[in-house]
């Protein structure tokens, strides 16, 4: 091959000071230059960038990366350019530059300076940029935070849409797709939608072994937290709030309690921002508390703890979020407090928007629910709704392992419940399907006349939570199929037909009652 390992390594070295690749950076690299079509799954902090970058300065041509955020392409442009004599070896075309920038950028390009240019995906599909492209050789097209793609991840960009029918008006070139969103509903999505359904796929694994998971009800909040900072004394830590609102008076509470705080939201002007930003940085202070606005392409490498104060929108969110703690591998704690009074807050900010939106939110909520509620390892459960196998029985770092709620067989009871899915059929949801089993008549059960069915409070002895767990563990175990195109309907699969011709033992831990456990800890 034109390049061998030793050759790579050389140049890895010589344009980024790295001696080694790491995780799947090697394997990825080659398959790019080699011209195939690539997809890389990677966490936050894997090191996408580099998967393209490398590339992009060993061929022949000029590499398209497509990025979201301009702040983020001017940085990656910025760091770029500081390995390289040459300052036009990457630029970027985007609306923030005016007239004379944008034609000395296409006059490094046209003089075969620049080997990375960067587009927002609204700038791409301009007319005179795409008459511009059309005179140069592409050597390959990066689509960077390619979730965006896709209804389902948590960034949703129409325009991204566009990148297709754009390629392949300027020209083809292979694709590489990279992004840190892994559940395999978005891999299709992008899949699909960037017509790349041949690409090699490069997965890496999403466990993030050094954090810490805890949720804890919400009840007593404010002092939880205070004590928790107070406990860590001296440690970074962000804290994400659902509303500027509580952004700004929780800032308030902890610098009345002598905390060194500041706050971060998108209301805020955008001086106080970034000086607020820089403060916690360069550690003037210790914690910030913001909205999500907060910490997009933010590199703190030692945030020691991310606290959430209300339950996010999806697991998604939340693994991006309480990922920002730990990033150099030490110690990171995610502490997230739940009532499910915020779902029900949230599940009302939905209302009004598009129909299709709301389901899909309401969908990915569930899945918050879910696993905010579930007592089994937290790991093995996000895990799990990133595509991922996590077999450890306990991974010894997070609440529900480090303290195992007592566990109860479930062998018939799965049985049973696989056995009333199959009969049933493939139209309906979890809590269909437990309403049934304990019993419950609800307006859908009895017009499709499963209060007369033999299933109706076959389950009667166990409550609604008792079945959520037995019903989780099918679908970790794989003997559940969950539509997730459709809603969330839930069907036996092949495996699940095995289990009842041979079950096997299977055991559930109960779901936290958080309602119960507030009343239990007040009297
Ligand atoms: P991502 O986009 O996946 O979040 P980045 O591309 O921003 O990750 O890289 C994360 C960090 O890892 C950066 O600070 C980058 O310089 C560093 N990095 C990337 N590749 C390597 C490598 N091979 N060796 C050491 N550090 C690396
Ligand atoms: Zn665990």
């Amino acid at each position: 091959k034109q390049f061998d390992s030793s050759l790579l390594h050389d140049k890895l070295k010589e344009y980024f000071g790295f001696s080694s690749f790491k995780g799947n950076q090697e394997a990825v690299i080659r398959n790019v230059l080699e011209g195939n079509d690539t997809f890389v799954l990677m966490p936050t902090g894997g090191g996408k960038s580099l998967c393209y970058q490398l590339p992009a300065l060993l061929m022949d041509g000029v590499a398209i990366v497509i990025s979201p955020l301009i702040a983020l392409m001017k940085n990656q442009v910025d760091a770029m350019r500081t390995f390289s004599a040459e300052s036009g070896i990457a630029h970027f075309l985007n609306s923030s530059l005016n007239k004379t920038a944008v034609a000395q950028v296409r006059a490094d390009v046209l003089a075969g300076k620049t080997k990375l240019l960067y587009f927002a995906p609204e700038s791409l599909t301009k007319e005179d940029n795409v008459a511009f492209l059309h005179k140069i050789k592409v050597s390959f097209y990066a689509i960077d935070e390619a979730h965006c793609i896709s209804e389902w991840g948590h960034d949703f960009r129409p325009e991204y849409r566009r990148i297709r029918p754009i390629i392949n008006e300027i020209g083809a070139a292979p694709l590489i797709a990279l992004t840190a969103t892994a559940t395999p509903k978005v891999q299709l999505d992008i899949q699909k939608n960037l017509g790349m359904s041949d690409a090699s796929v490069f997965k890496s694994s999403f466990n993030r072994a050094n954090l810490y998971y805890e949720i804890r009800p919400k009840r007593n909040v404010d002092r939880d937290i205070i004590r928790f900072i107070k406990q860590n004394e001296g440690k970074s830590g962000i804290i994400y709030c659902l509303s500027r609102k509580k952004v700004e008076e929780l800032t308030e509470l902890l610098v009345a309690n002598g905390i060194r705080a500041l706050a971060y939201h998108a209301g805020m002007d955008a001086v106080t921002r970034a000086a607020n930003q820089d403060d916690f940085l360069m550690e003037r202070v210790e914690v910030i508390v913001a909205t999500i606005a907060f910490g997009m392409g933010i590199d703190k490498p030692d945030v020691r703890y991310v606290i959430h104060y209300d339950i996010p929108k999806s697991l998604e969110g939340y693994y991006q979020e309480t990922g920002r703690a730990g990033r150099d591998g030490g110690e990171g704690y995610c502490l997230t407090f739940y009532s499910y009074k915020d779902i029900q807050k949230l599940e009302k900010f939905m209302q009004g928007k598009p129909i299709a939106e709301q389901e899909i939110g309401k969908l990915l909520l569930l899945e918050t629910v879910s696993y905010a509620e579930s007592s089994m390892c937290r790991r093995k459960t996000l895990l799990h709704y990133f595509g991922e196998d996590y077999t450890e029985d306990n991974c010894g770092n997070c609440d529900n392992c480090r303290n195992p709620k007592p566990k109860v067989d479930a062998k018939a009871a799965l049985k049973m419940a696989l056995e009333a899915l199959r009969d049933i059929g493939d139209k309906f949801k979890a809590d269909y399907l437990i309403n049934v089993l304990v019993g419950k008549t609800t307006a859908l059960i009895k017009s499709y006349g499963h209060n007369k069915s033999k299933w109706f409070g076959a389950g009667a002895e166990h409550d609604a939570r008792f079945w959520g767990a037995v019903l989780r563990q099918a679908l970790i175990l794989g003997l559940v199929d969950k539509n997730i195109e459709n809603y969330g309907l839930i069907s036996v699969n092949k495996k699940g037909e095995g289990y009842i011709a041979l079950p096997f033992p299977v055991t559930v831990t109960l779901d936290h009652d958080y309602d119960e456990e507030e009343k239990e800890s007040e009297s």
